[in-house]
């Protein structure tokens, strides 16, 4: 039988809904510009913020695992197109992302899960692992996890088993020792899985597993039962 000793959780659409905070960040970033910045959003739809976002990637491919420079840089590249100079785009565009950065991270939990952090915290170790921009202590997390990893760090995201063997050297643990907690099935499952964790598939949409060779140690409907999986899979044979 398996001793557990860390547990790694995802953060977007495994504790909170990514999609709902995001929009409302970029209303929020919308809003800010259209009163500090107006010409970017007069020439920028949202549509051509994202075509900027295409070519600034086209360019810097390896942006794409820091969101966080990503978008500082298509905010900078915006307002330098708008005929600001670098100095004064660049501050601009650093204030712009100081506020869509609050504002991606006025998060809401999924039912139970900062109690089921709080539970599972008291038992084992629990670290963050992300290929996202939110920073666990920012939104306090640091109560329950002792670390976390993230893709801009690494320079790499799930599923790359960099970010998951980072995580268990954090640990010190071993891959058996370990559990990761997700919702997505190839960034984390498959991921996970190919490094020997054990993982619990976070479905809170009940979305059928595709593909069908991914095979979660076990799959949980609500977060709240993540801390019973755990239990099930330390008594596994
Ligand atoms: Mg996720």
């Amino acid at each position: 039988m398996p001793t557990i000793k860390v547990i790694t959780f995802d953060l977007d659409n495994t504790l909170w809904d990514v999609q709902r905070v995001m929009i409302k960040a970029e209303q929020h970033l919308r809003s800010w510009l259209t009163a500090e910045v107006p010409e970017v959003v007069a020439h920028y739809s949202g549509e051509a913020l994202r075509d900027l976002r295409t070519t600034v990637l086209a360019e810097h491919p390896n942006l794409v695992h820091d969101l966080s420079k990503l978008r500082r840089e298509v905010i900078y590249q915006a307002i330098r197109r708008c005929g600001y100079g670098r100095i004064e785009a660049g501050t601009r565009a650093d204030a712009a992302f100081a506020e869509f950065y609050e504002a991606r991270h006025r998060v809401e939990y999924f039912e139970g899960a900062l109690e089921t952090l709080a539970t599972l915290a008291e038992n084992y170790l629990l670290g963050a692992l992300t290929n996202g921009n939110a920073d666990f202590k920012k939104l306090q997390l640091d109560r329950f996890f002792s670390f976390g990893v993230s893709s801009a760090d690494v320079g790499v995201g799930k599923p790359a088993p960099d970010m998951f063997i980072n995580a268990l050297n954090r640990a010190d643990a071993l891959a058996v020792e370990a559990i990761h907690v997700g919702d997505h099935l190839i960034d984390d499952i498959q991921g996970a899985a190919t490094v020997g964790m054990h993982t619990i598939w976070v479905n809170l949409k009940d979305q059928p597993l595709m593909p069908d060779t991914i095979n979660p140690s076990a799959t949980v409907s609500r977060i709240s039962d993540v801390p019973a999986s755990v239990v099930a899979i330390e008594q596994t044979p």
